[in-house]
């Protein structure tokens, strides 16, 4: 099993998020012939498909790899170079949709663990996979259902390392051993429209605004023994004011937090409200909220890849918690979760790419990872 044919394999689907179009299909059938005990799960009215495939050797840990085989879409496909569901390979660069987000790193884990378990098929424990095809859109069916029905189902994991792409530049410079929970916030204030030249008949919102920013701008915390400082950034300020005698009625403002392991959601919205409250203006605020912040550590699940990196790329990884949302928030509610995966570079963009020796690295990084966890000795 070759992990650049199977990266191609898999780059050529055309799993637009939340579609699977085969490609969790294909692994599913492939899983099969190797005894992987597999389950294609669908949920939700649009049938949006996700996989759980385990082997099991022995009694001791399931070690689970996690991912998802959908895509964004490619954009103008008359600026790519190359067909984006056509992989091409050139001087080295395996070019397509999903190279480096994240299609190669699920090869990468498939591959690496066929090759663990060909050498050792009386292992003590487990290793699955749990695949989704809704990562990349709204992922309200994907691997938060997984995680609900694996608990349901009497199914435990014990470790997971999920195979987003976190390295910024150069493999095995970041592992994520954490996440910033994120949530979403706009703030309608509301004062009385009138004429400019008569500001007693009227109340602007546009001070009250003024206020608000400030008011929302001030510091959240200084940071926790894990994690940066929480951050509120505004994102929109809206009046919609067209003409330049009125002042307008209302203001609306759109703002996102990324906060840290210091607060869950709720006390982020009320420390908002509190200070919002002082102020003394008519406002109304909507949240919605995108994901707690996670921080679910295991020395040895983390020692298992740092090991494994080091031997692999002479590299030192950084454990981050920076970055944006991923599955691995789901994930951390059932166990510990880490996330290490191919370089970042391309993910999302035109002509999205990755060399072909990372590719294989990365295999060999996940092999030597089940090797270290697992304690196997060859
Ligand atoms: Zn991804």
């Amino acid at each position: 099993m070759n992990v650049l044919k199977l990266s191609s394999d898999l780059m050529s689907f055309k799993s637009i998020s939340p579609k699977s179009a085969g490609s969790l299909e294909f692994i599913q059938d492939l899983l099969n012939k190797w005894g992987f005990d597999c389950h294609l799960l669908e949920f939700g009215e649009t049938k949006v498909k996700n996989l759980y495939a385990c082997f099991t050797g022995g009694k001791g840990p399931n070690v689970c790899f996690a991912g998802h085989t959908d895509v964004v879409p490619p954009g103008d496909e008359k600026e790519w170079d190359s067909e984006p569901f056509t992989p091409l390979v050139k001087d080295g660069i395996l070019y397509g949709r999903g190279a480096s987000d994240m299609k190669t790193a699920i090869a990468a884990f498939i591959v690496s663990s066929k090759k663990f378990l060909d050498l050792n098929k009386s292992f003590n424990g487990s290793i699955s996979f749990l695949l989704t095809a809704d990562e990349e859109g709204d992922a309200d069916y994907g691997t938060k259902t997984v995680v609900e029905w694996l608990s349901k189902s009497n199914k435990k994991i014990d470790y997971c390392l999920v195979g987003e792409p976190t390295n910024p530049n150069i493999l095995g410079e970041m592992v994520k051993v954490g996440r910033r929970g994120s949530l979403n916030g706009e703030i309608l204030i509301k004062g009385k429209q009138g004429h400019v030249a008569y500001p007693e008949k009227c109340k602007n919102p546009i001070d009250d605004l003024l206020l608000v920013c400030s008011s929302l701008n001030e510091k959240l915390d200084e940071g926790s023994k894990t994690f940066q400082p929480s951050k509120l950034t505004i994102t929109s300020i809206d009046v919609g004011n067209k003409v330049t005698n009125l002042v307008p009625n209302s203001v609306k403002l759109k703002f996102n937090v990324r906060f840290n392991d210091n607060f869950k959601s709720e006390e982020v919205i009320k420390l908002l409200k509190n200070r919002l409250d002082k102020l003394e203006c008519n406002y109304d605020l909507q949240t919605k909220v995108s994901g707690e912040s996670f921080f679910n550590f295991s020395e040895k699940l983390t020692e298992s890849i740092v090991n494994a990196i080091k031997t692999v790329t002479k590299n030192d990884p950084e454990l981050s918690t920076s970055g944006g949302t991923s599955d691995a928030r789901f994930i951390s509610k059932i166990c510990p979760v880490i996330e290490f995966g191919i370089v970042g570079k391309t993910m999302h963009q035109i002509n999205e790419n990755i060399s072909i020796k990372d590719i294989e690295k990365l295999s060999d990084i996940y092999f030597l990872f089940l090797k270290n966890i697992f304690k196997d000795k060859f």
